[in-house]
């Protein structure tokens, strides 16, 4: 830890806080469980900000990897290629929503949303509209830290100090069904915010490129969350007023939401799908926009008419970490169901994807993950509703595999705790000390465990929450 704190300068990290708050060293990773120096173990209750999906060490991503590592570890990706690169995007560009046939890499998912926004505004230029510059995006939406998704996110925590350097972009307010009336549905909530897209798109439609949104759950604005008919609405808007649409399916993709890919849920395809967590399963950065064949025609022509997208990153499409992806499809893919189907699902959490249409080549056809995560969804609402009528839990919010807890000073008008008080640390704190790794977005505190988390595992999580939120909202 004193080596550490002498030479690093971690992520989203005030430094000066280690000087009070025990910075941790991890050892090794198995499963849901991560070991210290100590021998003191934490279960991963966040997934390792959103990235793990089968747990620490799996044996079978493990043996993928070193049998590519024995192989190719990188090669350049301009003008060469790869097996595992090649299989990958075959097989996401079969799983994705339909029309999605391209697939161009990335190596995070900041770069994966430069991407989107790059392509989409080359698109329009290329086919004649250099008019469209711009982009729409939602109110409390996230989708990365460099520069350019930076600007199309509205995180105040992490833009305003940037906001000189950040393009102009259209912020609409949002779908985010915490802001409803007292007894309004989730989905009427989501139909009357998307009159403010509706009109933002009527008067400026001429002027923008794209609308990017993060289908259904705002992870890192404090998981807020909204109905998928918000989607539909959008899909069909943003038809009629010739604007991609772009998912930036980053934290919500790979069965997060209850189905395979957030979108699913309202039955539509973006213009781009941007991914990375979980997509190697957590093991190596790597992203991936998925497109459309008639956006890839529009870049394609003869060298000299400068048409072609000439982005690029050194690692783009890096073979250790598509084998990763590919093992992690694998687990997603391979795996037979021993449990009855499960009955359908209540309104709002929409339809679950069956993998059989997918692959004609599957060993089995139906992946059992999806429908044990339903399971755990379930155990997950049952081990957080004793919070319900805590005075100080304004809403217990859920979309499959991410439940989130939203503290407040006052119930009835749900008045937030000051942010400088920092109530969620508290929580931190009280997790980090009976073992369970708990990271709140402010006063939110949530659950986003890898999908192979037990019950009793769940029961502990929520168990460890709830005195950790007792002790945080004591005074
Ligand atoms: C994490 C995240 C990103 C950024 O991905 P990085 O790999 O951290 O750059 C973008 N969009 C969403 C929705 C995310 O959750």
């Amino acid at each position: 830890m004193e080596r550490d704190v002498r030479v690093l300068w971690h992520p989203c990290t005030q430094m000066k806080d280690h000087e009070q708050l025990p910075l941790i060293p991890i050892r090794r990773g198995r499963g849901a469980w991560l070991e210290d120096f100590d021998g003191k173990r934490y279960l991963d209750a966040v997934s390792s900000w959103w990235v793990n999906l089968f747990g620490h060490s799996h044996p079978d991503i493990n043996a993928a990897l070193k049998d590519q590592v024995d192989n190719l570890e990188h090669v350049i990706f301009g003008g060469f290629s790869h097996q595992p690169g090649i299989e990958l995007a075959e097989r996401l560009t079969r799983l994705a929503p339909s029309g999605l046939t391209r697939c161009f890499y990335a190596d995070n998912g900041s770069a994966a949303v430069e991407v989107a926004l790059k392509m989409s505004f080359h698109y329009w230029r290329n086919t004649g509209k250099p008019q469209k510059t711009r982009y729409i995006t939602l109110s409390n939406s996230y989708h990365g830290e460099t520069l350019g998704a930076l600007a199309v996110g509205d995180v105040a925590l992490y833009k305003e100090t940037y906001r000189p350097l950040l393009m102009d972009v259209i912020t609409v307010p949002g779908p985010d069904c915490y802001h409803r009336e007292a007894g309004e549905s989730w989905e009427a909530y989501s139909r009357r915010a998307f009159t403010h897209m509706e009109q933002a798109l009527e008067r400026h439609a001429q002027e923008v490129c794209a609308v990017i949104v993060e289908p259904l759950v705002q992870c890192a604005g404090a998981m807020r969350m909204y109905h998928p008919v918000y989607l539909t609405l959008l899909r069909q808007a943003c038809n009629r007023h010739g604007v991609h649409l772009i998912a930036d399916e980053i934290a919500v993709g790979f069965g997060r939401t209850g189905t395979l890919f957030a979108c699913e849920q309202a039955g539509i395809a973006p213009d781009f799908m941007c991914l990375s967590k979980g997509l190697t399963g957590g093991y190596l950065p790597l992203a991936a926009v998925l497109t459309r064949e008639v956006i890839y025609q529009a870049f394609y022509d003869d060298y000299a008419t400068l048409k072609a997208f000439l982005h690029s990153h050194s690692y783009t499409g890096n073979p250790l970490a598509c084998r990763a992806a590919l093992a992690t499809l694998d687990l997603f893919e391979f795996q037979l169901t021993d449990r009855p189907p499960e009955p359908p699902l209540p309104q709002g959490e929409g339809r679950v994807r069956e993998l059989k249409e997918a692959s004609a080549t599957m060993a089995h056809p139906t992946s059992n993950v999806l429908s044990n995560n339903r399971h755990l969804s379930r155990c997950m609402a049952e081990a957080a509703a004793p919070l319900q009528d805590h005075p100080h839990v304004a809403e217990i919010r859920q979309t499959g595999m991410i439940l989130a807890i939203e503290l407040v000073k006052d119930k009835a008008t749900k008045e937030p705790y000051p942010w400088q008080e920092r109530r969620g640390l508290t929580v931190y704190r009280h997790g980090l000390e009976r073992g369970v790794l708990l990271r709140p977005l402010g006063n939110v505190v949530y659950f986003m465990p890898p999908y192979i988390v037990t019950p009793d595992e769940i029961r502990l999580m929520a168990e460890v929450a709830m005195e950790g939120i007792e002790s945080a909202t004591a005074d």
